[in-house]
């Protein structure tokens, strides 16, 4: 007798876990309409400099900021087509994408960054790089956007305050977004971001933006700011 009571009461139980449990998936699954909208959109990353251009240079292990910028960009189309995003990257090897390097090189580079973006007519764009100010004390990521457009700050302020949110959990400063001249933000009207995910002039950033933990979690925090950008705009 006891042990049907117990057998009854344990029935309960696993019926009771299995009806919140499915009321809390109803209640925290993304919508079908926002999973639709997501698989439709493009995202193009370009992963800034590359073959000649290097970019800036770490202090203290000497690490090309192209290298670090092709390596985060992969990690991050990986993050943003987990989401559901399709992803294009502007430069795949660590070539730069100017043909011959002979002389304007660096200008033919931009022009076929933008002939990708052009064509592939994303809804949003990253651009990857890495900051370097001759202080060493400067730390955490910077976002970078196109004053003409509102949506674009707001853009960059989500992805800003997702960088924020693992920078600051290893003593960087809080940072805000930039307004910034800057070409690869140019290219298109779709929101655009420049990232600057760390300082390579900083020794602490530069062990954490090196390391492959490290990499996976700013990736994991842009492909968030974009998600959350995407979900606040479109409710
Ligand atoms: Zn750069």
């Amino acid at each position: 007798m006891k042990k049907r009571i117990i057998c009854y009461v344990t029935v309960i139980a696993i019926g009771f876990v299995s009806a919140v449990g499915l009321c809390l998936k109803t209640l925290f699954a993304p919508k079908a309409v926002f999973s639709e909208e997501v698989s439709q959109m493009k995202v193009v990353v370009d992963a800034g400099h590359g073959g000649m251009d290097g970019g800036v240079v770490g202090r203290v292990t000497k690490t090309k900021e192209s290298d670090l910028n092709l390596q985060i960009a992969y990690r991050l189309k990986d993050a943003l087509e987990e989401k559901g995003f399709e992803v294009v990257l502007t430069r795949k090897t660590q070539g730069g994408l100017y043909g011959a390097p002979t002389k304007g090189f660096k200008r033919r580079d931009m022009q076929a960054r933008r002939a990708v973006i052009e064509r592939e007519k994303p809804s949003y764009v990253l651009s990857l790089h890495q900051n370097f100010y001759p202080s060493k004390s400067s730390r955490g990521a910077q976002v970078f956007y196109n004053g003409e457009y509102d949506e674009h700050k707001a853009f960059a302020e989500y992805i800003q305050a997702e960088l924020n949110g693992i920078y600051e959990k290893q003593g960087a400063k809080h940072r805000k977004v930039s307004k910034g001249d800057l070409y690869m933000l140019q290219c298109t009207q779709a929101p655009s971001a420049l990232v600057e995910c760390g300082f390579l002039s900083n020794a602490l950033d530069e062990e954490l933006l090196i390391s492959a933990v490290w990499q996976e979690k700013i990736a994991g925090a842009i492909a968030s700011g974009v998600l959350r950008f995407l979900s606040e705009s479109a409710t």
